[in-house]
């Protein structure tokens, strides 16, 4: 399944949501429970969001999104 991240417009928090693609119910913030959230697009080369997740400098290899997968 995807997962989807959002962030709160409320309280600025970000999150992430395992949503079926057909699903258009919004999460409530897990911080402050509101859901006026927005859905970010997660995909691999996002720029000008200055994403600290996306380009980590110590990982190395394969980034990639999601983080442990598998196991
Ligand atoms: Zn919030």
């Amino acid at each position: 399944m995807p997962i989807y991240e959002y962030q709160c417009r409320a309280c600025s928090c970000r999150f992430e949501e395992i949503r079926h693609a057909s699903s258009s119910e919004k999460p409530a913030c897990p911080s402050c429970a509101s859901k006026d959230v927005v859905r970010l697009m997660s995909a691999p080369n996002v720029q000008g969001l200055g994403g600290p997740d996306l380009s980590g400098p110590s990982s190395g290899g394969l980034g990639g999104c999601g983080s442990g997968g598998f196991s």
